[in-house]
C-alpha cells in the first residue's frame, strides 16, 4: 500500500459485520472466561488486551497505523509528547548513564532532559545540530546510551543530518532517537536514513486539529541491542517478569515491548481511547494537510523574505536558507508548515506585530490546521537561560509562525495588515 492508502486503511481491518470505523473502546478492562488466560497475559505468554494501562484495541489500531507510516516494527502511544520523550530515554538509560542530545530541540524537552532527567541521575551532553563527526565522537563515553535530536527542530527549524549522526552513533553501538514531530512521516521517514527510534508529539500535525494531546514512540526494529554490548537490561533476565530476556523473547521488537511492559506498566502515561480515536481520524488526512501546510508556508516565507520590516526569515524550504541543502535531501516533498522570522526592531515590536494579527491567533501551540503565532522567548522557551536560548537558535525578536491550511490569500492579507500596524 502507498503512504496515502495506509493513512486511511492501516491498523483497522474490520471483519464481516464489524464497524467500518474503528470503535472507541472506552473500557479500562476486558472480560475473560478463565483465570489461566489472564495469567498467561500477565506473563506475556499470550498476546491480548487485559487492562488499558498496558493496551487497548483503539490504541492498538492507531499504533499499528503509525508504525506502518514510519515503517517500524511497533509503536506505543503515550498521553503526551513529553511522555514519549521521557519513555524513549528511560527505556535505555538509568541513573549513572549518559545521553547526547542535540541542543536545537523543543524547549520542553530541554527542561525534561536538562533538569528532570538529570535529577534522576542521567547526565546529558548538548551538541549543536552542525557539530562535526569528531565533536560527536568526542562526546561519547563508556556509559553513553543514546543520541537524541529533532529531524526539523521546533522552533529553530534546523535540520539534523540524520545519516551523518546515525553513522557516528552506530559506529559506537548507540541508537539514534529523533523527534519527527514537524515533518511527520509524510515528509520524512527517518528510519530510511538510519534512525533507530522515532518519537512524535502527535498533539501537533499527526492529530492536526489541536484537539488532543498525545505522543508516540516508534521502533524501527533495526537496532541490534545484543550486538551493541551497552544494554544489559535488554539481554539479561528482567526480575519483574520471572527472568524474561527482551532480546530473546521479542527479537526486533525488544525495545518497544520493553517500553510498554516495564515503563507504561509502572508509570502509566497511557493515551486515552477517545484521544487515540481522534488521532486516528486526523491521520486519515495527513498527506493532504502536509502538502497544503508546506505550500502555504513556502509562500509565507517568500513573502516575508521580501518585506522591509523583516530582519531575517528561516524556512528550510526557502532557497538560500542555511538548511536548504539538507531540506532537499530529507524533506523533498515540502518543509512542513512552520516559518520563523525576526522582526526589525525590538522585542516590543515583535509583540505589537503579533497582537495586530487577526486570522493568525496567539496560542501556545503549533502545527495544526489553523494559522497561529507565538513568541518563543516570552512563551514556550521562557524557562530557558539566555545561553540556552542561543543554543536552541532563538532570538528575542523571533516569531514562530505556524501556517495553517486556510487559503493563502487570507493568510498573507493578515500579515500585510499586521505589518502595517508597526
Ligand atoms: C509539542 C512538542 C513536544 C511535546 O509534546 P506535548 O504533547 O506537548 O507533550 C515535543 N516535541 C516537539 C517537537 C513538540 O513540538
Amino acid at each position: 500500500m502507498q503512504f496515502e492508502t495506509k493513512c486511511v486503511q492501516a491498523g483497522w481491518e474490520p471483519k464481516n459485520g464489524e464497524p467500518r470505523v474503528m470503535p472507541i473502546y472506552q473500557s479500562t478492562t476486558f472480560k475473560f472466561d478463565s483465570s489461566q488466560h489472564v495469567a498467561d497475559l500477565f506473563d506475556l505468554k499470550a498476546a491480548g488486551h487485559f487492562y488499558t494501562r498496558l493496551s487497548n484495541p483503539t490504541l492498538d489500531a492507531v499504533e499499528q497505523r503509525i508504525a506502518a507510516l514510519e515503517g517500524g516494527v511497533g509503536a506505543m502511544l503515550t498521553s503526551a509528547g513529553q511522555a514519549a520523550s521521557t519513555f524513549a530515554i528511560l527505556n535505555l538509560a538509568h541513573s549513572g548513564d549518559h545521553v547526547i542530545s542535540c541542543s536545537a530541540i523543543y524547549g520542553g524537552t530541554v527542561n525534561l532532559f536538562g533538569v528532570t532527567l538529570e535529577k534522576l541521575g542521567i547526565s546529558f551532553t548538548w551538541l549543536e545540530p552542525d557539530a562535526t563527526d569528531e565533536e560527536i565522537q568526542a562526546a561519547i563515553r563508556p556509559n553513553t546510551k543514546a543520541i537524541f535530536g529533532e529531524t526539523l527542530a521546533n522552533p529553530a527549524l534546523a535540520i539534523l543530518d540524520l545519516e551523518r549522526w546515525a553513522n557516528v552513533a552506530h559506529r559506537n553501538g548507540l541508537p539514534l532517537i529523533v523527534d519527527n514531530t514537524f515533518p511527520t512521516p509524510y515528509l520524512c521517514r527517518p528510519f530510511e536514513h538510519g534512525v533507530d527510534i522515532v518519537i512524535h508529539a502527535t498533539t501537533k500535525y499527526l492529530d492536526g486539529h489541536a484537539m488532543s494531546l498525545g505522543g508516540v514512540i516508534v521502533d524501527s526494529g533495526n537496532f541490534d541491542w545484543a550486538a551493541s554490548g551497552r544494554f544489559p537490561e535488554f539481554t539479561t533476565p528482567d526480575a519483574s517478569y520471572h527472568g524474561l530476556v527482551y532480546t530473546e523473547a521479542f527479537g526486533k521488537a525488544a525495545y518497544i515491548v520493553k517500553a510498554r511492559v516495564q515503563l507504561m506498566r509502572d508509570i502509566g502515561a497511557q493515551a486515552a481511547p477517545m484521544n487515540a480515536f481522534l488521532l486516528g481520524v486526523g491521520i486519515e488526512t495527513l498527506p493532504l494537510r502536509m502538502e497544503r501546510h508546506s505550500s502555504n508556508a513556502l509562500a509565507v516565507a517568500k513573502w516575508l523574505a521580501n518585506h522591509p520590516k523583516v530582519e531575517w526569515v528561516r524556512y528550510p524550504g526557502l532557497k538560500g536558507d542555511k538548511y536548504y541543502p539538507l531540506a532537499q535531501k530529507y524533506l523533498p516533498k515540502g518543509a512542513s508548515g512552520v516559518v520563523a522570522f525576526g522582526v526589525k526592531g525590538t522585542r516590543a515590536d515583535a509583540q505589537k506585530l503579533m497582537d495586530s494579527m487577526k486570522l493568525a491567533a496567539i496560542v501556545v501551540h503549533v502545527a495544526d490546521s489553523r494559522t497561529c503565532v507565538l513568541h518563543p522567548a516570552s512563551m514556550t522557551h521562557r524557562q530557558l537561560t539566555d545561553e540556552q536560548l542561543v543554543m536552541a537558535g532563538i532570538s528575542p525578536t523571533m516569531i514562530r509562525f505556524s501556517v495553517g491550511i486556510e487559503h493563502i490569500d487570507d493568510i498573507l492579507a493578515d500579515l500585510e495588515q499586521a505589518f502595517a500596524c508597526i
